[in-house]
């Protein structure tokens, strides 16, 4: 039944000839039941979620206890430093402003070391509680307390546990630059950079180093700083190279992301970090193929046929008739498949992981291009926002549960994290009687799934309308989240959807 509705879409010749690219197999979701009348809907149905303005994924509640406790005077110090720099004035000669810029640096780079320091004492106080020897707590315990101060710092998770990572290594090897990062004699950066030469050494000669590399510090650019660091490592620790080389070895991946600015509507990028001979061989290979097209006259350019070849190399084994199938999932309305709406599709791997939206075009050009497509739908009924094959008892969030799941929540739910969802779970956990339903799910990370279930962590949905969920920290925080703006859902009435 699918053919037909989409005849207007596969209709269109391909464009398969000059760029000789594999296309992937598109598995395509729409949302309503409608596309089983020939997609004629007479009244658009209203968007499942996200009724109501938006408002920002993730804010601290008033009553939480910052408001109150040990820090108060510390808080109404800072507070009344901030609020006398939101006063500044900036009349004055260019020699102040100047002197003033340099000072204010200063203070970002004390700041961060005040934050160092109580990172590693909160760390180190929860680590007291575990077995030196018990990894897994151990690691429980550091996700937990990065989470949330990545809730306090307003970063993802895994720039927080980078962040808790290093507030450790100064706070126990590295007094002295740790001091001048509070002096503001060197940026966090520059912290960061010593403490990634030096991760591979032994406390002692960790110390070591930091000694040595005291002298001089604040008069060193970022490479320098990079560059002494692991000089010094070398000099102390014969085998801190081979082992830093290791490390590094070990640390190879592949990861995708939305290309940065405004191609990340239609582009992505698709990053290997690996050993270096193997990355400029591999980068050798791509540039020898694209300069023999060249020669030969192809007229794309160099970065267009390298690319097209590394992709036509990758999926080469999905255009082979017998070989696996590479499949991409989109979600989106059908207005958007069928009547040229706008409203934005999105994008999963064949394992439904969500990885960002796509403009209703490409969405369009990427099923009419598909070497084969499927056609599912979500819902049963709109009006009643019922699903297909919906069971409440089940245990896990699976087919079009799930896809929906993704659908409405596109990144993790935990605010400020914005990774791609990888698990649908339970805010009302199941074990308590939570409902394997769309109202009771939220997507999350891998990361903040694990920390969610960690001691001391809860949370709940506070209100139905933008599906807001209002998480609990152990330190008694509450930060809430709420699903983004729905496709097909505008602002200026329910369910206008085009
Ligand atoms: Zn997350």
């Amino acid at each position: 039944m699918a053919k037909e509705w989409l005849a207007p879409l596969l209709s269109t010749t391909r464009s398969r000839g000059g760029a000789g690219l594999p296309h992937p197999v598109v598995r395509f979701e729409h949302t309503f039941e409608s596309l089983s009348t020939g997609g004629h809907m007479e009244h658009p149905h209203p968007a499942p979620a996200a009724q109501g303005p938006p408002r920002p994924r993730g804010c601290i509640d008033p009553q939480s206890p910052e408001h109150a406790g040990w820090a108060d005077s510390e808080r109404a110090a800072i507070g009344e430093v901030r609020a006398r720099l939101h006063r500044l004035s900036a009349e004055m000669p260019d020699r102040d402003r100047v002197q003033l810029i340099g000072e204010l640096e200063r203070l970002k780079a004390g700041a961060a070391a005040a934050q160092a320091r109580l990172v590693a004492a909160m760390a180190d106080e929860h680590l007291g509680h575990v077995k030196a020897d018990d990894r897994r707590a151990h690691s429980r315990v550091l996700r937990s307390v990065a989470s949330q101060v990545g809730l306090a710092r307003r970063v993802s998770p895994a720039r927080a546990r980078t962040f808790v990572g290093l507030a450790r290594l100064l706070c126990h090897d590295m007094p002295a630059t740790l001091a001048a990062l509070g002096d503001g004699e060197i940026s966090q950066w520059q912290a960061t950079l010593i403490a990634r030469e030096t991760v591979v050494l032994s406390a002692a000669d960790r110390r070591e180093v930091d000694r040595s590399l005291a002298r001089g510090l604040g008069a060193m650019g970022d490479r320098r700083v990079a560059q002494e660091a692991r000089r010094l490592a070398d000099r102390v620790d014969e085998d801190a190279c081979a082992r830093r080389v290791r490390r590094a070895e070990a640390d190879r991946r592949v990861t995708v992301r939305p290309a940065p600015g405004p191609a990340g509507c239609a582009m992505a990028r698709l990053t290997a970090t690996m050993p270096v001979a193997q990355a400029v061989a591999a980068y050798a290979a791509l540039r020898q193929h694209a300069d023999s097209a060249r020669s030969a006259g192809d007229p794309r350019g160099l970065g267009q046929l390298m690319c097209d070849e590394l992709s036509s190399r990758l999926l080469a084994t999905s255009a082979a008739a017998d070989g696996p199938s590479i499949e991409v999932g989109l979600v989106l309305t059908e207005q958007s498949l069928l009547r040229g709406g706008s409203d934005p599709a999105v994008l999963t791997d064949d394992e439904g992981r969500a990885f960002g939206q796509v403009p209703a075009t490409l969405a369009r050009r990427l099923v009419r291009d598909a070497d084969r497509v499927w056609l599912s739908r979500l819902y049963a009924s709109p009006e009643s926002g019922e699903l297909l094959a919906m069971d409440a008892r089940r245990r896990t969030f699976t087919g079009r549960l799930r896809k929906l799941l993704i659908w409405r929540d596109q990144t993790c739910r935990m605010p400020w994290c914005e990774a791609p969802v990888r698990h649908g779970d339970h805010v009302s956990p199941y074990a308590a009687g939570g409902l394997t339903t769309l109202p009771n799910g939220a997507g999350l990370c891998e990361a903040c799934n694990y920390v969610k279930q960690a001691p001391g962590w809860s949370a709940a949905v506070v209100e139905d309308a933008g599906h807001t969920i209002e998480f609990t920290t152990p330190s008694g925080h509450r930060y809430r989240s709420q699903a983004p703006p729905a496709p097909g859902h505008r602002p200026d009435g329910p369910g206008t959807a085009d």
